[in-house]
């Protein structure tokens, strides 16, 4: 079968490789499209950052959609010719944290596409436990965003959205824009978003923004101070990964608030304790998903989350380094999610 493999920074191969068959409670899945993540990105373009050296060649990949060719010992809710979707983790099931149920925190945790052979391939394999079943009214294309919106899913909930909120978002990325959708399915009443590119930005006021800011248009504090009664928002989700990108999300957040980090960061930021203290502000983290997986294929079936704006181009596997990879590395204002079309 034909694989989009890793071998290194800037060195993605397409070639052939051995079909894989599923091990205990593991699916088989024949693969129709993949998703390019943020992640996929920088470790083609500034990796190795989470590929363990001893694991490339690789194959890349963990937001699909596809459908169950054969199933291993022990799964008995699917079945060979089931629709699915599915998320990134392989936990241990063993550990302190998978005992009381928060997988995400799982200590022995491996990952689709960084640590196994992911899903830019005809076939690849996943662990049932990471995989759920699409109704018909969920495409493909849906589908394969169920990944990207359940980590935005899971930081809207670690920064405890609740219905009539104002979250000020940071970031015009993919899960930045999945962080918009998933804010308003919890019923915020308005969602501002800091953005950098013009073409992203006006993408946002599609999705449903309702201001955007942009960086080089003056201070983006001042700008939501003006939009919320000069309070800020309830919420803040970083979802950037730089290293001035927290402290800005902290002050984007009314005294009392919570600034939610889920930005992944190449450099150490930094963070002036002051804007903590008297204003009691909550700075938390946030790691991947837990259950959210399922509730975003919920909100999709019912429309309650509509992402498809968010995808800018599909194109071939074959293609995926030129029309995928480069294209996002070099034109961040018209690309933000590409699907490779994989059969
Ligand atoms: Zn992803
Ligand atoms: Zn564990």
């Amino acid at each position: 079968m034909k694989a989009l493999r890793w071998y290194g920074r800037k060195d993605l191969r397409y070639e052939d490789v051995p079909e894989p068959s599923p091990g205990p409670g593991q699916l088989k899945i024949k693969v129709t499209l993949a998703g390019i993540c943020g992640t996929d990105l920088k470790e083609y373009a500034t990796g190795p950052h989470m590929v363990p050296p001893d694991k490339a060649p690789l194959t890349m990949g963990h937001e699909f959609a596809g459908k169950v060719t054969a199933v291993g010992k022990g799964v008995t809710d699917f079945r060979v010719g089931d629709r699915v979707s599915g998320v990134g983790y392989w936990y241990c099931g063993d550990c302190y944290y998978c005992k009381k149920g928060v997988y995400n925190l799982c200590v022995n945790q491996g990952f689709t596409g960084l640590t196994t052979d992911g899903c830019m391939a005809e076939y690849f394999i996943a662990p049932a436990y990471a995989c759920y079943k699409l109704p018909d009214s969920v495409s493909d294309e849906y589908g394969a965003l169920v990944e990207p919106l359940a980590v935005a899913l899971h930081a809207i909930r670690q920064g405890q959205v609740s219905p009539g909120d104002t979250v000020a978002i940071v970031g015009d990325g993919a899960i930045g824009l999945c962080a918009l959708l998933s804010a308003r399915a919890a019923g915020a009443s308005a969602v501002h978003l800091v953005a950098k590119h013009r073409g992203r930005g006006e993408l946002a006021e599609k999705l449903g923004a309702n201001a955007v800011i942009y960086l080089n248009e003056g201070n983006p504090v001042q700008k939501l101070l003006k939009l919320t009664g000069g309070l800020g928002a309830d919420a803040g989700i970083e979802c950037v990964g730089y290293p001035d990108t927290p402290q800005l999300t902290v002050e984007l957040v009314r005294r009392g608030g919570i600034a939610v980090i889920v930005g992944v960061f190449e450099k150490p930021g930094t963070l002036d304790f002051s804007t903590m203290t008297f204003s009691e502000r909550t700075l938390v983290g946030s790691s991947i998903y837990v259950h959210e997986g399922r509730t975003v294929i919920d909100l999709l079936a019912d429309g309650r989350i509509d992402p498809g704006t968010l995808i800018t181009s599909t194109v071939p596997l074959k293609d995926a380094v030129k029309l995928g990879f480069e294209a996002l590395l070099k034109d961040k204002e018209t690309n933000v999610k590409v699907l490779l079309r994989v059969t």
